[in-house]
């Protein structure tokens, strides 16, 4: 009895403290970084294993523990680097968006305006098929804790088959407004075909695959576990740590170049070869038969954040040999986008926009033949990071598929 009662305590301990990890945390942002002092910070925070939120040319947001406060502070002075504080305490951001989801707790179903668990999006994906005729829902793969990939199918029937286009979200596990913009597009498409324009024209020219969970074991972890955690939760024999960077998993020929880590703990660790994920593998694998049997028009997969739209190449800053349609393009959803809520994105390849990434995913697909490849950035640029208030998920859905939409439709 003691025993139990002392096991008791310790995994209620346990439970406290995965749930206050991030107390006393920060969020900073370095400015104006050179291109020397850019390559100085990042050697010296992915050396460290810190968690780098997000970055462009000459800025990085990065979480800081409090225990490395001031060493970092000391050896940001020393190159000279400025830092502002976005975000003044990680765990109260987490606590507050935990308190709105409490309030929704006992509620049924999908919910537009709210971030939604793993098992309610699944729910509401099979839900439409068996709503709307010309929908249709697939597993496409298992991950490693044994889940579906599922992806909906909206194939409007019309004389001549159509090409396809596919849409994929959280590929990183805590980017939560890219699971609710997959949704929201669900529906927004499904119940507005025949009523608005824009879902209509496109589902009458397109088959549109959409992917709301490319890491559905990442998802389910960071509702359960740890709100932060990006990678999926694959265990490689020998490793230290759980899960790969399914964005530095992919083989475009760069596989492990810059932006990448061979360290299992860090969070851009790029597993032990390309490919070899099981969520990789299978959109590999099913994207590769779209693109071979119903013309695969359009690859799109959405991060967040910084509000970004862009294109190959991660790995070079050499452009591609499309650059100038694929600038055209990004400019057109870019301005429709633009023009439901004035929401600003700025455009390039990834490596110029943002910094050198390999084996990602964009540039496997254009590699492979997809020319309309194109990566998004969603909400917002760093006042909340992955921690994007639910009051923002409609708005950017509504913003986001008028650019997907105008875009698709100006291909
Ligand atoms: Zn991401």
């Amino acid at each position: 009895m003691a025993v139990d009662s002392f096991l008791v305590a310790s995994l209620l301990l346990l439970g406290v403290a995965a749930a206050n990890i991030y107390d006393g945390h920060q969020v900073w942002r370095l400015n104006d970084l050179n291109t020397d002092q850019a390559q100085a910070i990042h050697t010296l925070l992915t050396g460290l294993d810190f968690d780098v939120w997000s970055h462009g040319r000459d800025w990085l947001d990065v979480r800081v523990p409090p225990h490395l406060a001031r060493p970092l502070q000391r050896r940001l002075q020393e190159l000279a680097v400025p830092h502002s504080v976005l975000i003044d305490d990680v765990q109260k951001k987490i606590d507050e968006e935990r308190r709105v989801l409490e309030k929704s707790q006992g509620k049924t179903g999908i919910h537009l305006n709210e971030y939604n668990e793993l098992e309610v999006i699944e729910g509401y994906m099979s839900e439409l098929a068996l709503e709307y005729e010309w929908v249709s829902i697939k597993s496409i793969g298992k991950t490693y804790e044994g889940r579906d990939l599922w992806v909906n199918i909206l194939a409007v029937p019309g004389e001549a088959p159509k090409p396809a286009v596919w849409i994929d979200c959280g590929i990183h596990a805590r980017e939560w407004i890219t699971q609710a913009t997959c949704v929201f597009g669900l529906q927004f498409l499904t119940s507005q075909y025949g009523e608005d324009e824009a879902a209509t024209k496109l589902l009458d020219a397109y088959d549109v695959y959409i992917m709301p969970m490319h890491n559905p074991d990442g998802y389910y972890y960071t509702w359960h576990n740890d709100r932060l955690w990006r990678k999926n939760r694959m265990l490689h024999e020998g490793n230290v740590c759980h899960g790969v960077d399914l964005n530095r998993n992919w083989d475009d020929g760069h596989w492990g170049g810059a932006g990448t880590s061979d360290n299992s703990c860090s969070d851009i660790y790029k597993g032990p070869e390309p490919f070899s994920e099981l969520e990789t593998q299978a959109v590999r694998d099913f994207t590769t038969d779209l693109r071979n049997n119903n013309n695969l028009t359009a690859y799109f997969t959405i991060h967040c954040y910084s509000q970004l739209w862009m294109y190959a190449y991660g790995w070079t800053g050499d452009a591609t040999p499309d650059d100038e349609a694929l600038y055209r393009i990004s400019e057109i959803g870019v301005v429709a986008l633009r023009s439901v809520h004035d929401t600003r994105y700025q455009f390039g390849s990834i490596y110029n926009a943002i910094y050198p990434a390999s084996g990602t995913s964009i540039d496997w697909s254009y590699t492979a033949g997809v020319v309309h490849t194109y990566t998004l950035e969603l909400r917002d640029t760093g006042l909340n990071g992955f921690l994007l208030p639910p009051t923002e998920i409609l708005p950017t859905g509504q913003e986001t598929w008028a650019g997907l939409v105008a875009a698709i439709m100006a291909i």
